[in-house]
């Protein structure tokens, strides 16, 4: 039923899911969830586009681990909770699989770069959120340039939007090549597919900037994106909606990036 490639893939998606789990990057449930979405994409796409998504989540994870005690000193995450849930997934999830199942029913390359950004976008902002907050330097509010807390929904650095972009273009340039584009096109998509992405970082940090709920933590003086801080205290809400929380935000940014990137594709190539 399987070829061997298929069998290889599903027992490094399997271990890299659970390596996860163990060094708490993901919940359990998180991590089944990851597994269902994995299996779904190898189902309608086959090798090729599950191989994009497992090399998309090896990058998150490599950022998520990249000064990780550091991290932890800051509260920006904690050892007691793994980091990313369920809903976590399901928000980075949804945008992939929506272009995952419209390519491989309706097979159209306008679904492929879709499916390309929407896991780019993912990555772009895992990897500017994990590089960001590890930057000496004070990252600035993308609504009104001002400084502000590390941590906080909306703030930005440049290393962290330029780190983004490049973990977007690798994962561009990576898909591309699996997929077996053609060379004369690859540049055009990988540039599509990193600007996209780089749109859908900024639209997030702008979302979380405005909609999104942010909390205040009185007893370590920081941000929180969610009510009960890493330290197990209850924050304070100080602006955005109460049920605009990380998720809706990422889940909106995603998918928009990926259908910046399908206008683009569409109206220009
Ligand atoms: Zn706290």
């Amino acid at each position: 039923m399987f070829d061997e490639l298929t069998i290889i893939l599903l027992i490094f998606a399997l271990l890299l899911s659970w390596f996860a789990v163990w060094k708490k990057y993901l919940t359990v449930s998180g991590a089944v969830l990851a597994n269902i979405i994995g299996l779904i994409i190898l189902f309608f796409n086959g090798t090729s586009f599950f191989l994009i998504i497992i090399i998309a989540f090896f990058i998150a994870n490599v950022a998520t681990r990249y000064k990780i005690k550091e991290k932890i000193e800051i509260k920006f995450v904690t050892r007691k909770k793994a980091i990313r849930s369920w809903q976590n997934v399901l928000a980075n999830g949804l945008p992939i699989l929506i272009f995952s199942i419209l390519e491989g029913t309706m097979h159209a390359s306008l679904f492929t770069i879709g499916y390309v950004t929407a896991n780019a976008s993912f990555l772009c902002d895992t990897v500017s959120t994990e590089i960001g907050i590890t930057s000496k330097e004070e990252p600035f509010l993308i609504t009104n340039f001002k400084k502000t807390l590390k941590g906080r929904s909306g703030a930005i650095t440049t290393l962290g939007t330029l780190a983004g972009t490049l973990s977007a273009t690798l994962l561009a340039i990576i898909s591309y090549l699996i997929i077996q584009e053609q060379l004369n096109r690859i540049i055009l998509l990988v540039i599509i597919v990193a600007t996209s992405s780089t749109l859908a970082n900024l639209i997030d940090s702008l979302l979380g900037a405005t909609i999104q709920a942010i909390y205040y933590c009185k007893y370590c003086a920081t941000f929180s994106e969610e009510e009960k801080h890493t330290c197990g205290n209850l924050c304070e809400k100080v602006s955005g909606f109460k049920y605009i929380n990380n998720h809706v935000v990422n889940f909106l940014a995603n998918l928009t990036g990926a259908l910046i990137s399908v206008v683009i594709y569409t109206t220009f190539v």
